[in-house]
């Protein structure tokens, strides 16, 4: 059995594993969960957690080595490419075994108007011939993407207030799970006629895309990043019995 784990979270997926993962290691191995810092108030976790970049692959080859980490396991969102590229370097520079786990891919609903971008660059390009009203569900840094647009009103849902944020997006707060009553209700209250957001998949987020799908609204979807090469899983089961068998 390894000593140290490593997690690399961030999202809901990646807590659940590092409580399951407590649940039946506990006392065997020493699991740490890595968070980028961005989020103020992180949902609270039974094990050890550690904020910050690591600094680019070679720090966090360096902190695998310095923390004798045995395996790692990379549970970031599917948008978070530079960390899953700089863990799949700093796996192969310091020999540890790593894992992705990866949500599933969404299955579009039948009968959603979907318009697919490259990224979010070329959905706020996209975004003012389609619709004067828009939902933009894309993270407080994919924000930054349609700070110049002018001619459409945006809402931007955030688990916290960001310090900073475009002067043309108005900022609603929610911390996810969402149902779809919930963001069924809140197009609905804000009018929207376009939902942008990233096809990150997993079942949760796929209440906004059937919301949409049920108003009749467009949807302009970012496809997500391929994942990094190497072992994936799309379950945060299949993942702990990964781990349990090294
Ligand atoms: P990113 O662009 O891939 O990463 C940028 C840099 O942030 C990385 O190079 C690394 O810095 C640091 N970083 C990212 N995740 C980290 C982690 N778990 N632990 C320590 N450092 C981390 O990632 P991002 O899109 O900014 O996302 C940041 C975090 O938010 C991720 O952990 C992700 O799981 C979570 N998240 C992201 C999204 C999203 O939409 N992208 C949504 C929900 C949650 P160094 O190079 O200095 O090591």
């Amino acid at each position: 059995m390894p000593e140290n784990i490593l997690i690399l979270g961030g999202t809901a997926e990646a807590a659940r594993l590092a409580r399951a993962a407590h649940e039946t290691l506990s006392g065997r191995a020493r699991i740490v969960v890595s968070l980028a810092g961005r989020t103020r108030a992180p949902a609270s976790l039974p094990v050890e957690t550690r904020s910050g970049g690591f600094g680019g692959a070679a720090g966090l080859a360096d902190y695998l080595r310095a923390e004798k980490i045995a395996l790692l396991v990379d549970a970031t969102h599917p948008f978070a490419a530079r960390m899953s590229a700089n863990a799949r370097i700093a796996c192969a520079a310091a020999n540890v075994p790593r894992l992705q786990l990866v949500r599933p891919a969404w299955t579009i609903p039948k009968l959603a108007r979907v318009t697919w971008a490259a990224n979010l660059g070329e959905a706020a390009n996209l975004l003012p011939d389609m619709s004067q009203a828009a939902f933009l569900a894309v993270g407080g840094r994919g924000m930054a993407a349609f700070e110049t647009i002018e001619t459409v009103r945006l809402v931007a849902r955030m688990v916290e207030m960001p310090d900073e944020k475009p002067a043309n997006i108005e900022v609603v707060l929610g911390r996810p799970p969402f149902t779809g009553d919930s963001e069924r209700a809140l197009c609905e209250r804000r009018k929207v006629e376009t939902l942008v957001a990233r096809a990150s998949g997993g079942a949760a987020g796929l209440a906004k895309i059937e919301a949409a799908r049920d108003l009749k609204l467009s949807i302009l979807l970012v496809r997500r990043p391929d994942p990094e090469p190497g072992e994936c899983v799309d379950s945060v089961e299949a993942a702990r019995a990964w781990i349990e068998n090294r």
